[in-house]
């Protein structure tokens, strides 16, 4: 592939679509707002699978089933490459009740997906701190012990180096404000930093996607739902080995004794302030599951704009009347574990090849026939 692409965004979907791209020889320019990776792909938690994942449709399982099992390639890929370690684990994830447990068995049955039964101590403390001892308090929880993590942040470092390494351009600070077609085709771009031109133009704006997109979004409902994290750091591990979830809360411990405590779900528009009641809303609930939490102060409480999508199912491809114009975004609460996928997704689409896997799913977005 010889052309020159523009890719508009330098989160997670941006830049694993130019590193595809350029894998494949391509000339990629990144036009980037702000700094590389600073929105919701830094902000997000890393977990590489849908929190309850039998509660999804088969197009987001589809997804993320086969882009997760990519990851641990792509990983050491960029580990070897660039010497930033983006510190992959199959670290699994237990599940609290509430959950459907005869649709969780059948949905792992079917899949061949690993689940054990394990008993869940009420209170994971310093005293009774091993996840499966049993208690007075215990609860049927399951495991998945497959499920891995990924240190986002590192992955978005990791992917920088990658690109400058392949020859791929990024211009930072550089805010897309128009796109300007003339006969069903993109002829420019208009920046805060100038015009740009390319053979092929591509959306990977996040929750922005759409005011870029302007008049050419056609029906795309991609809209920022705010998540909120907080960060905890044990001075060694964290007291819990693997990831916890409990309806929509969840906790991650990381290799180096930082703990993340994720997230909320608010329909507030492009605010990205944090605000108390979510802090309290996260910490009491954390606090229940693991009550070292209260002798602990917050090191850190930040949110992220996701772009959200009806039932977290992404756009990925060609726009239905531009012809040079593509769009890999609205992966939601998923982005990260969607990405390689969806950049291979996108790049089979450009360049002609087969898809893995039938991806009408992702192609009605734009909500026309
Ligand atoms: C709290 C939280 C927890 C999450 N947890 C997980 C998880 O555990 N696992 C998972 O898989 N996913 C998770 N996610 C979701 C995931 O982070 C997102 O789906 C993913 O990051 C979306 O990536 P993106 O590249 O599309 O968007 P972004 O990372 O938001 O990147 C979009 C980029 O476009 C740039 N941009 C915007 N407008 C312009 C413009 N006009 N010109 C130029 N550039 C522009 C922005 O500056 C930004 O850098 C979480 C998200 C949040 C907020």
């Amino acid at each position: 592939m010889k052309q020159d692409v523009i890719v508009i965004g330098a989160g997670i979907i941006g830049l694993a679509t130019a590193e595809r791209l350029l894998i494949q020889g391509a000339k990629v320019t990144i036009l980037e707002r702000n700094k590389v990776g600073q929105e919701s792909s830094w902000a997000g938690g890393g977990i590489l699978s849908p929190l309850c994942p039998w509660d999804y449709s088969d197009a987001v399982t589809r997804l993320t089933s086969y882009s997760a099992s990519q990851f641990p390639a792509w990983a050491s890929v960029l580990r070897e490459t660039t010497g930033v370690d983006p510190e992959y684990e199959t670290c699994g994830m237990l599940v609290l009740p509430p959950y459907n447990r005869g649709l969780a068995q059948q949905w792992c049955s079917i899949r061949e997906i690993q689940l054990e039964q394990r008993i869940f101590p009420g209170r994971i403390s310093s005293v009774c701190n091993n996840e499966t001892d049993t208690c007075a308090e215990c609860e049927q929880a399951i495991f998945l012990p497959e499920t891995a993590q990924i240190r986002n942040p590192r992955l978005l470092h990791a992917l920088r180096h990658r690109i400058a390494q392949l020859g791929g351009r990024i211009i930072e600070n550089c805010t897309v404000k128009s796109l300007n077609a003339v006969d069903q085709k993109i002829q420019s771009i208009t920046s805060s930093q100038g015009d740009f031109e390319a053979d092929y133009i591509i959306i990977s704006a996040g929750a922005w996607s759409k005011e870029i997109l302007g008049m050419y979004a056609l029906k795309l409902d991609i809209k920022p739902i705010r998540g909120q994290m907080l960060l905890f750091k044990f001075d060694h591990t964290p007291p819990i080995h693997t990831i916890f979830v409990e309806n929509d809360l969840y906790i991650i411990p990381r290799r180096d004794g930082h703990l993340l405590i994720g997230s909320t779900l608010e329909d507030v528009g492009f605010d990205k302030q944090t605000t108390v009641s979510a802090r309290e809303h996260l910490l009491i609930r954390a606090q229940a599951i693991l009550p070292a939490l209260q002798a602990m102060p917050i090191a850190q409480h930040w949110s992220g704009l996701r772009p959200a999508s009806p039932d977290n199912i992404p756009t990925i491809g060609k726009h239905p009347m531009i012809s040079n114009l593509y769009i890999n975004s609205g992966h939601f609460r998923y982005g990260v574990t969607m990405a390689p996928a969806s950049a291979e997704i996108l790049v089979n689409e450009i360049t002609g090849k087969p898809q893995p896997f039938d991806i009408t799913p992702y192609q009605t977005g734009w909500n026309i026939s």
